[in-house]
């Protein structure tokens, strides 16, 4: 069975932005800068500090398991939900490849106190065949897709490059 190539973030910016996709894979980066990126990575620093250990295995980086063997994902904000369920849902995949079965993940918003359960169904695997090469197709691409113009881009990283 083939390992997975992506990384989280390109997944989870699949579901935000195909620009911001793009710009990020071709490492033109703005995170540092960034006050929400900022904000988000304070977060992610000092929250469940007990169970924080993040995990690398081969692309992917995993915030946490803990001890029920659950991944876990701390997110700041549920406005872009969509994109976070299908990290985890990535994640979850790229373990099930390894041989590692039967793995259920949970998205944190210790923000909102809210806690969200993922998990990956034979539709979702198939879906992500599409995602794969929907993503191929975007980073094919010579020139960043246009800006899609929507609440999102006043939070994002990429607002300056994209509206300047
Ligand atoms: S500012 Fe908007 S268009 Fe530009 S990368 Fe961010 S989300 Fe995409």
């Amino acid at each position: 069975m083939q390992n997975l190539n992506f990384t989280g973030t390109q997944i989870n910016y699949y579901f935000v932005c195909h620009r911001k996709l793009w710009l990020f894979t071709k490492d033109i980066r703005f995170e540092d800068k960034n006050e929400y990126v900022q904000l988000g990575r304070l977060i992610d620093e000092n929250t469940y500090k007990r169970n924080k250990k993040q995990i690398e295995i081969g692309k992917i980086k995993i915030d946490f398991i803990d001890n029920k063997g659950v991944i876990h994902e701390v997110k700041k904000s549920n406005k872009i939900e969509k994109a976070h369920i299908h990290q985890v849902k990535y994640y979850i995949l790229t373990l099930k490849r390894m041989g590692v079965e039967n793995v259920t993940g949970e998205i944190d918003y210790p923000k909102l106190k809210k806690r969200e359960t993922v998990l990956l169904t034979p539709e979702d695997e198939k879906e992500f065949e599409k995602i794969f090469s929907n993503i191929r197709e975007i980073l094919d691409k010579p020139k960043p897709p246009a800006v899609i113009k929507k609440t999102i881009c006043k939070k994002c990283a990429y607002h300056e490059f994209c509206f300047a």
